[in-house]
């Protein structure tokens, strides 16, 4: 159900993570988050992140923010972005490195790589008992990010597709991953359905695969359906929850991770088959490859959110070029239907806090661009006033 964009027309927004300030330099390494609070020096390091993120984006002149995905730990790669989960329910255990035999052909790069060492130094828990939900807190990291604000904070979270590629089973109670990867998603779900009873309105779930899988087996495949059902088992009872679906093709320290970016393969299953109300693609990266197929959706519900800049590229990009991109896309997607964001976050050992800034800014200030030229009413954006400027130049 639409509840922050029912009545928003090109909003803009982020993907979700955001570099860190240089003092935030503490993680919760699979603490309980109540533990951590109890440190002082935590306490206000997290609290005061949150406020820096929340005031940084509502500066740039976003119109739905993020919470920067600041209660995940500051490790290699951004591995904490589908660890965090691991770290905390029950079944799971250990750093290991997983067997070769396990590894997702999408995990395997030859060694004098960059995602060769991001993935071969990445640890995971194995599956040694049953998996069950315990909490993951984010009802409160919510709270605690939507209080520093007053436009909507989106919480995201990784999706157990994803996060089931790492997981070597180590137990006899799970004969097929297949089944892990169920209880994974009714963990999740568990948690998301605490999220919304505690008053967040939209939620962001990161990277179902299908699109890897799609690419991968074909979108008929059995694999396929089985994802397509686990997905939708993630989000049930949700329907009176924004759901963003976020997708794109890698981000463990800014890399692209498949070489086959088409969506070609996965529109469909996107668009149609599984539950939620925006799809977000990654678009500027890729040259806005596939933006065309949307002409087929053209009477489908679901909003499209398309990346209008790029998180792998350092290049900060002016508002013209995220107008441009939205230009193109208008051709396809109905302005009712179309948001504008990033590609990915910038935060999983990402670029600097200047770089996300003026890009975040930058999509805020396209959009208006684009709104403008429609007739339609602006958002204001601190960042552009000419008074509010750390400096301005003196007249001669
Ligand atoms: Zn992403």
């Amino acid at each position: 159900m639409f509840t922050v964009t029912a009545n928003q027309i090109l909003p803009a927004t982020v993907t979700g993570s955001w570099p860190r300030p240089r003092w935030f330099d503490v993680s919760m390494w699979g603490k309980p988050l109540d533990s951590c609070l109890m440190d002082i020096r935590y306490r206000e390091k997290l609290q005061d992140a949150l406020a820096v993120v929340v005031s940084d984006q509502e500066r740039a002149g976003l119109d739905i923010l993020t919470n920067g995905d600041y209660h995940l730990d500051e490790d290699m790669a951004g591995r904490s972005w589908h660890h965090y989960p691991l770290q905390r329910w029950t079944g799971l255990e250990g750093d290991h490195m997983q067997a070769v035999d396990n590894r997702s052909a999408w995990l395997r790069y030859p060694p004098g790589t960059l995602l060769y060492e991001i993935y071969t130094g990445w640890r995971w828990p194995r599956v040694t008992g049953k998996i069950e939900h315990r909490p993951l807190d984010y009802a409160k990291l919510w709270r605690m990010a939507q209080s520093k604000g007053r436009k909507p904070v989106r919480f995201g979270t990784c999706c157990s597709q994803v996060m089931s590629l790492f997981l070597d089973i180590h137990t006899p109670l799970y004969d097929d991953l297949r089944q892990v990867i169920w209880d994974l998603a009714v963990a999740m779900n568990t948690e998301l359905l605490a999220l919304r009873d505690a008053g967040c309105k939209c939620i962001q779930i990161e990277e179902p695969c299908l699109h890897f899988m799609a690419n991968t087996y074909g979108p008929d495949h059995e694999k396929v359906k089985f994802m397509l059902e686990a997905y939708n088992r993630e989000v049930q009872g949700l329907d009176d929850v924004e759901i963003w679906i976020h997708t794109c093709w890698g981000n463990p320290n800014m890399q692209r991770v498949m070489e086959n970016t088409s969506y070609a393969a996965s529109m469909q299953l996107y668009m149609e088959q599984c539950r939620g109300d925006v799809w977000t693609v990654e678009m500027r990266d890729r040259n806005l490859q596939d933006l065309e197929l949307f002409a087929r959706f053209r009477d489908s519900k679901k909003k499209v959110c398309i990346g209008t800049v790029s998180h792998r590229n350092l290049q900060a990009d002016r508002p013209e070029d995220v107008a441009a991109v939205l230009r193109k896309a208008l051709e396809y997607i109905p302005a009712e239907r179309l948001i504008a964001s990033s590609d990915c976050g910038f935060g999983r050992q990402g670029c600097n806090r200047e770089i996300a800034f003026y890009k975040a800014s930058a999509i805020a200030q396209g959009a208006n661009i684009v709104r403008q030229e429609l007739g339609l009413p602006a958002t204001p954006i601190p960042a552009t006033d000419p008074a509010l400027q750390i400096d301005v130049v003196p007249r001669a």
